[in-house]
Order: structure tokens, then C-alpha cells, then sequence
């Protein structure tokens, strides 16, 4: 089974588009509003989950997030050069890209959790809270 570091639980909550991949023709596919798009963005295509995996689409992580996390990294490990910094966060966006986007994130604006992007648990709804 399939499993995203960022969205363990993305088959619950993710947003499916009912038309199919825009590149393969399976369903479901993942709704294209949060992919990377530019040129359709009035309505973006819908890419099923083995495309995005293969890079054929991607999640669209913002510069600023990228730069928020670098930040982050860099006060976490005040050791490591810009370099270092720059592999780190490129190899966490490439991942978090290759993730099916939380439908509630706007503009894919992931939380920062110390030196990399939360992982994504679930929307935290009465019942969980009734449980604890
Ligand atoms: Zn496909």
C-alpha cells in the first residue's frame, strides 16, 4: 500500500476529481486545483496518484513556504552551511510535491514543525477530542 510521509492518511481525505487523469485516464484522480498547472488555471486537470508519484505533476509548494522552512533549518542546525540547507529543504519540497495535497491547506501552505513540513494526522473533529 501507498504511503506519504506528510498525508499517511490521504485516502480518506483527499480530493478526488469523478472526470480521471489527465494523463493516463484512470479514476480516481487526484482534483487538480492544488497541482502545479499554470496554463489551465481556471480549471486545472486532475492527475491520478502514480503521475504525481512519477513527476508528471506535481503539488505547487510556495517560494515562501521553501524559504520559511529553510529558516527553520537553518536555526535548528546552526551548523550545517547553506548547502546543506538548500539539499535539505530541495529534498523535503521535492517529497511534500509528490504528496496529494490536503484539500483544506490553501495554496498548499503546509505548517513548519521544527527543521520540516508536519506531517498531516487528520482533521482533529469532536470525536477525536471526546476520545482523548
Ligand atoms: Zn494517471
Amino acid at each position: 500500500m501507498l504511503e506519504f510521509k506528510y498525508f499517511p492518511d490521504f485516502a480518506k481525505e483527499a480530493v478526488f476529481d469523478p472526470r480521471g487523469c489527465a494523463f493516463c485516464g484512470r479514476v480516481p484522480a487526484l482534483a487538480g486545483a492544488w497541482l502545479d498547472f499554470d496554463e489551465y488555471y481556471d480549471d486545472p486537470p486532475a492527475a491520478c496518484i502514480d503521475d504525481l508519484i512519477a513527476d508528471k505533476a506535481r503539488v505547487d509548494i510556495p517560494r515562501r513556504l521553501q524559504e520559511r522552512l529553510a529558516q527553520a533549518v537553518h536555526a535548528s542546525h546552526p551548523d550545517w552551511d547553506g548547502e546543506q540547507v538548500a539539499a535539505y529543504v530541495a529534498s523535503r519540497t521535492d517529497e511534500l510535491a509528490h504528496t496529494p495535497p490536503v484539500p483544506w491547506v490553501q495554496e498548499n501552505e503546509w505548517p513548519i514543525w521544527v527543521d520540516d513540513y508536519a506531517v498531516y494526522v487528520g482533521q482533529l473533529i469532536r470525536d477525536k477530542l471526546v476520545e482523548r
